[in-house]
């Protein structure tokens, strides 16, 4: 069946790169717009395997080009219902890797696609062959979809104006899970999609924390694993509770050694600093812990610029996936923001003390208000010296850590130094945090080093 199509088709091509030089057009991703999104209907609603093209098919594009794209599914079977529309949606990552030459990042409306020079030389010249193959995929794939058609959208105002929609409906889904809480349920749902290029990597999805993807919450998880218990998503019955507050349980411990390969034993699903949760590297926003001012910065996708610790979201994105517990950076979903569990051992929102300004506006009705104008972006600081201004400006919370620190460490401060050295407030730091030291002429990472420092004595150069 697949001979009908000018590529080959296999999971093998996951992972394939198409890197600028090789490119033969762009869709969607960060310099343009575009989404993806999967409805359920009747069947007697859908035409199978029907595709609809609006907008400028591939043959017409030019080499290099850069172009809007919208790819829209429309489900139907006996039991297909609304809560798998989000599952069946992120497989189209999976299904669209597959085929050679086209390579498909990211989900919902940050998708973005790439198409191969080589793909276009052996006669892949519209998206209705890739339309028809990823359909072929579904069906063959997830047996509980009977009929599919595909719509997808090259044209600039039309993409524009479903990606509105598109949005309506994606928020519709993640408010879902906006009145039930971890403590509500039994049954937590895993997901190990991403094992094919972050084989350790194992998403814990509960009330109370959406897949750091941004694609799948607990209704969802709950859906896919009810038609396809043995499928990627599949229930964690959560056990004893160990750790309330950071949301550590002996269920999913049990199970993430199991899906790890032993790469971790333990995970508090609300900690940044403790047996945090892994990242794969589908996350829709970094966290970075910022040693300077003892507090963490948020960074997602669409930021270009760079954050105050002079690093761009794609060298924090490096640092942050491959499905380790990597302690100081952390990969979330944007709906994480409103959870009401939001790294609440290492102090919540109060800890927050930096993200881009179109990041603050998505979420801004869920950040406390008192902290709204305490918490600056990219229009307030540029570097560590201006973020240490605003927050001490502004009086934000995160300084009471500060205080904190400074009087423990005037209080061990040995006699011999007679007051006169400066000791520098060690924060919280654990081990194996990935630590940067900058702000002057020199910066020094240094990514999974454990290093245990008791004190710090600076003293001026004898002259
Ligand atoms: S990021 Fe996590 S939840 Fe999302 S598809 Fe990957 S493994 Fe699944």
């Amino acid at each position: 069946m697949a001979n009908e199509f000018p590529f080959e088709i296999s999971p093998m091509f996951e992972g394939e790169r198409v890197r600028k030089d090789d490119m033969f057009v762009e869709l969607a991703g960060p310099k343009s717009r575009g989404f993806e999104l999967v409805r359920a209907a009747a069947l007697d609603e859908i035409e199978d395997g029907k595709f609809t093209l609006i907008g400028p098919d591939l043959s017409k594009m030019e080499e290099g080009s850069r172009h809007p794209y919208a790819m829209i599914y429309r489900i139907a079977g006996k039991l297909v219902e609304p809560d798998l529309e989000a599952i069946v949606e992120r497989r189209n990552h999976d299904f669209q890797n597959y085929i050679q030459g086209y390579m498909h990042l990211n989900q919902r409306y940050d998708v973005w696609v790439r198409i191969n020079k080589d793909a276009i030389k052996k006669g892949l010249n519209s998206f209705e062959q890739i339309a028809k193959a990823t359909m072929m995929l579904f069906k063959n794939e997830l047996s509980f979809i009977e009929k599919i058609e595909a719509t997808y959208i090259t044209d600039p105002d039309e993409v524009e104006k479903q990606r509105a929609e598109a949005i309506k409906i994606y928020e519709a889904r993640d408010a879902r899970t906006k009145g039930l809480h971890d403590e509500d349920v039994d049954v937590f749902y895993g997901c190990t999609l991403c094992q094919s290029f972050a084989p350790t990597n194992a998403c814990v999805v509960t009330p109370d924390r959406i897949s750091l993807c941004g694609a799948i919450n607990w209704f969802d998880g709950r859906a896919a694993a009810k038609v396809d218990p043995e499928g990627p998503q599949f229930a964690i019955p959560k056990g004893e509770v160990i750790d309330a507050i950071g949301g550590e349980y002996s269920g999913v411990n049990e199970k993430a050694v199991a899906l790890s390969g032993g790469e971790y034993s333990r995970i508090k699903i609300h900690s940044f600093f403790e047996y945090p949760h892994t990242s794969c590297g589908c996350f829709e926003v970094v966290g970075f812990y910022i040693p300077e001012v003892d507090g963490i910065g948020w960074v997602d996708r669409d930021f270009t610029g760079i954050a105050p610790n002079g690093l761009a979201f794609s060298t924090m994105a490096g640092q942050t996936g491959g499905g380790k517990q990597i302690i100081g950076f952390l990969g979330v979903g944007v709906n994480y923001f409103r959870s009401p569990k939001f790294i609440q051992p290492d102090g919540g929102w109060n800890r927050v003390v930096w993200m881009p300004k179109h990041l603050k506006e998505k979420i801004k009705a869920d950040i406390p208000p008192e902290l709204v104008d305490k918490l600056p972006t990219e229009e307030n600081v540029t570097d560590l010296k201006t973020l240490k201004e605003y927050l001490e400006k502004s009086q934000h919370p995160v300084m009471q850590r500060w205080t904190k620190e400074e009087a423990a460490a005037e209080e061990e401060a040995p006699s011999e130094t007679g007051g006169a050295g400066w000791s520098m407030p060690s924060p919280s730091m654990p081990a194996g945090m990935p630590m940067q030291f900058g702000g002057g002429g020199t910066k020094l990472n240094f990514k999974n080093a454990k290093i245990s420092i008791d004190r710090i004595i600076f003293k001026s150069k004898e002259k």
